[in-house]
């Protein structure tokens, strides 16, 4: 069947896995598709497996303070959203030129289908985090006429038009310029991507969208409750729609115990967390440097995290506790209001 129909994969990081490689950042002539790859891909494999045609995620992290924000050596500027996603497009429609014989840009189905009938793998462009417009349609027309065919509303990050899956819902659905950014999307022949982003946000997109949509990695949260996953009351939606869920091998968005274990040892880190950065808070000069030398893993237990204006903001939102019912972790604030839990994440599924 799949050498008749093409296979549409909906989501590869590998862009994104270049830029962050330890050994050769960005280098494009370093990590070669045609061997063993260090990560997830590369040309041998994706031929194994068949793959029909990509859509290539140019992904960039929503959150301000990430390190590919940070200035470094190179620049003297701090780049923004709208540069990385930029740099992300480059650096993607680079590595299918670099390998003409496996893959070609595709912007259209027909160029899909053509590339599928020549023996390549049509690769098509998928933005991952809405923050990449920095709310400007016509950012969002750039990057459809750079190449980008999908855009996922949100990544893990809540925007100040639509609410993800992993933070606070504070618009409770798409506002009027996210719905906006929907139409436009269908304007231009643009699919919405309903991955990472809250019930709500997915049940106003499916209101608002007159073409199908697609949920380039999520699965189904009725079999496992992951907030990355898909309610049934949206799946039951999306015949209607005529759109796809795709799933992906995340393994904790399929997999019920290895969720499970995900959880408690984010309920652990939380909690070495706050006893750490009390511990700092009440503690002398001396001795709070002391404390922080002594850390292990000092980036990531670090309390400059709460003192970020953006958790400044949300800081009622970090005393609360924690309790586990029926294998869900749950979240809930002094006055019992119930959250989920925000999972750190290693990659950027
Ligand atoms: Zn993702």
């Amino acid at each position: 069947m799949l050498r008749t129909t093409p296979l549409v994969d909906g989501h590869n990081d590998l862009p994104w896995r270049i830029r962050e490689d330890t050994l050769h950042s960005n280098d494009l002539e370093a990590y070669s598709l045609t061997v063993r790859a260090p990560g997830m891909t590369d040309l041998p494999r994706m031929k194994q497996g068949m793959v029909g045609a990509q859509f290539w995620s140019v992904y960039e992290p929503g959150e301000p303070d990430a390190s590919t924000y940070k200035r470094n050596g190179k620049v003297t500027g701090t780049p923004g959203y709208a540069r990385v996603q930029l740099e992300q497009i480059e650096l993607a429609k680079r590595m299918i030129a670099k390998y003409p014989r496996d893959l070609v840009l595709a912007t259209t189905e027909a160029d899909v289908r053509k590339a599928f009938r020549e023996g390549r793998i049509g690769s098509l462009l998928g933005m991952e985090g809405g923050h990449a417009i920095e709310n400007s349609l016509e950012a969002l027309r750039a990057y459809y006429d750079l190449g980008a065919r999908y855009m996922t509303l949100t990544h893990n990050v809540t925007l100040d038009w639509a609410d993800a899956a992993l933070d606070s819902a504070v618009h409770h659905g798409l506002t009027p310029f996210g719905r906006e950014v929907v139409r436009e999307m269908n304007r231009m022949g643009m699919l919405v991507d309903l991955a990472h982003v809250s019930p709500a946000v997915m049940s106003n997109a499916l209101d608002v969208s007159e073409a199908p949509v697609i949920f380039s990695h999520s699965a189904s949260r009725e079999l496992v409750n992951h907030p990355r996953n898909v309610p049934d009351s949206i799946l039951r939606r999306v015949p209607k729609n005529g759109g796809v869920v795709m799933v992906p091998f995340v393994v904790s968005f399929v997999n019920r115990a290895v969720k499970a274990y995900e959880d408690s040892l984010a309920a652990e880190e939380k909690v070495l967390k706050a006893r750490t950065c009390r511990l700092e808070a009440t503690a002398s000069a001396p001795r709070r440097n002391a404390l922080r030398r002594r850390r292990p893993h000092r980036a990531r237990t670090s309390c400059r995290w709460r003192r970020s204006r953006r958790h400044r903001k949300r800081s009622r939102w970090h005393h609360h506790h924690y309790r586990r019912t029926r294998g869900r972790f749950e979240v809930s604030d002094a006055a019992g209001r119930a959250g989920e839990a925000r999972l750190d994440r290693s990659g950027p599924s």
